[in-house]
């Protein structure tokens, strides 16, 4: 392993005492926004048998009388995620008390244990063997494409079902072995509880703060109104909407963007439908704007404005663009994906198309990526619907 790993990892071992009794750092396999994540062996592993492992039965398996001389022990791995101390003590708390309500869930990534030494924190899950998607989302094919979203949507009505939504899909949070075609999800850092009130800091103002952000609100709003041209207003003076929108970019989904304030697990599934467009188009990241204004124009492009200021709408938002290329319908996703894999139109203009059971793909594609959360399809549909069903035939 490389020197500056080793040195953090020596650092880490020094200054978490007591961690090197138990676990044996062997490398640092991430290095997310809040963590740090380290592949370890557990050295007492045999002693405090651990149910989520089939070591016991295995062992058993080993020393009946024909494999009697096989060695049983076999090192046992885990990811020790050791989480910033800039995180705020309540993030780290929700992160841990979700994973701990969410310990026999299908697909989820169940925590063992956790450790504080002083300000530190670290949990301990076991370690999962897995390939980094860049490898290979570009080579999938639509029947492995099947197998992963089994995967995903098992992991997802786990953690919906408990009304927990995870708000940060994407391929580094979970952790697909193509070869088993299984996966589990990973990071709860940003999950939260259906109907968590981010509203509450606006309803713990003082009344004469609310009273002052109401008029003022309602002041810029009649000065607006009238005269000016629809365009972005430059100096708003209107105190902006507070909603939650924690996750990755390019990820989120319309009504983040919008900053709906009653966000449901909905939004994980936009995020997964990310994911499928990303591997339907062999485009990574798909998405690419920094801010949540360019990435409504992202999905704008794709949707269209008619469809935008529709849903803008029933979070009581005005959708308004002045930018000409944007057209009123958008493209159809089977457009964007060909275009994206370099099939236009040939010389002897014969239109391109989409194999069939990628036309399939696309068709549950458009469940997913359904921009009016309501309608969107659930884990638990999803897992129903014939583009996953047919993972079986
Ligand atoms: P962060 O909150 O910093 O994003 P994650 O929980 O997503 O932390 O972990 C970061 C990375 O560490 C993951 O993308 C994955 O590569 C690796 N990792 C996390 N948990 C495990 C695990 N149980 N087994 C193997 N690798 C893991
Ligand atoms: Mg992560």
């Amino acid at each position: 392993i490389e020197e500056s790993v080793a040195e953090d990892i020596a650092r880490f071992e020094e200054s978490f005492v007591g961690i090197t009794k138990r676990y044996r750092l062997i490398n640092r396999i991430g290095e997310g926004t809040f963590s740090t994540v380290y592949k370890a062996e557990d050295l007492e592993y045999n002693n405090y048998n651990n149910r989520w492992d089939t070591d016991e039965r295995e062992n058993r398996k080993w020393t009946s009388p024909g494999h009697r001389k096989r060695s049983v022990k076999r090192p046992h791995y885990v990811a020790i995620k050791k989480i910033y101390v800039t995180s705020s003590p309540m993030r780290i708390y929700n992160e841990l008390e979700l994973l701990y309500d969410l310990k026999n869930s299908d697909s989820v990534c169940p925590l063992i244990t956790a450790f504080r030494h002083l300000d530190q924190v670290v949990a301990v899950l076991p370690y999962f063997q897995h390939r980094d998607f860049r490898d290979y989302y570009r080579d999938m094919k639509v029947p492995e494409m099947r197998l992963y979203f089994r995967s995903l949507f098992t992991a997802l009505r786990s953690v919906h079902s408990k009304k927990i939504l995870h708000r940060d899909i994407k391929p580094t949070n979970f952790l697909y072995n193509p070869e088993q075609a299984r996966g589990v999800l990973v990071d709860f850092g940003l999950a939260e509880r259906e109907g968590t009130d981010w509203h509450q800091c606006a309803c713990t103002l003082s009344s004469e703060e609310r009273r002052y952000r109401i008029s003022h609100s309602i002041h810029a709003q009649t000065q607006q109104s009238g005269h000016q041209p629809a365009c972005y207003p430059k100096n708003d003076t209107r105190s902006s909407r507070r909603a939650n929108r924690a996750g990755t970019r390019g990820f989120r989904a319309p009504e983040v963007l919008l900053k709906c304030t009653q966000q449901n697990t909905s939004i994980d599934m936009w995020s997964a439908g990310v994911i499928l467009l990303t591997i339907l188009s062999r485009r990574f990241p798909f998405f690419h704007s920094a801010d949540d204004i360019d990435a409504l124009l992202e999905i704008t492009t794709i949707f269209g404005r008619k469809k935008m200021k529709e849903i803008s709408l029933l979070h009581g938002q005005v959708f308004e663009t002045n930018i000409p290329s944007y057209s009123d319908n958008g493209h159809s996703l089977e457009k964007i994906i060909l275009w994206c894999t370099g099939r236009t139109k040939t010389e002897t203009g014969i239109k391109p198309e989409l194999e069939e059971d990628e036309k399939e793909a696309v068709q549950f594609l458009y469940r997913l990526m359904e921009c009016d959360p309501d309608k969107r399809i659930t884990a638990e549909e999803a897992l129903r619907h014939p583009f996953i069903t047919r993972a079986f035939e």
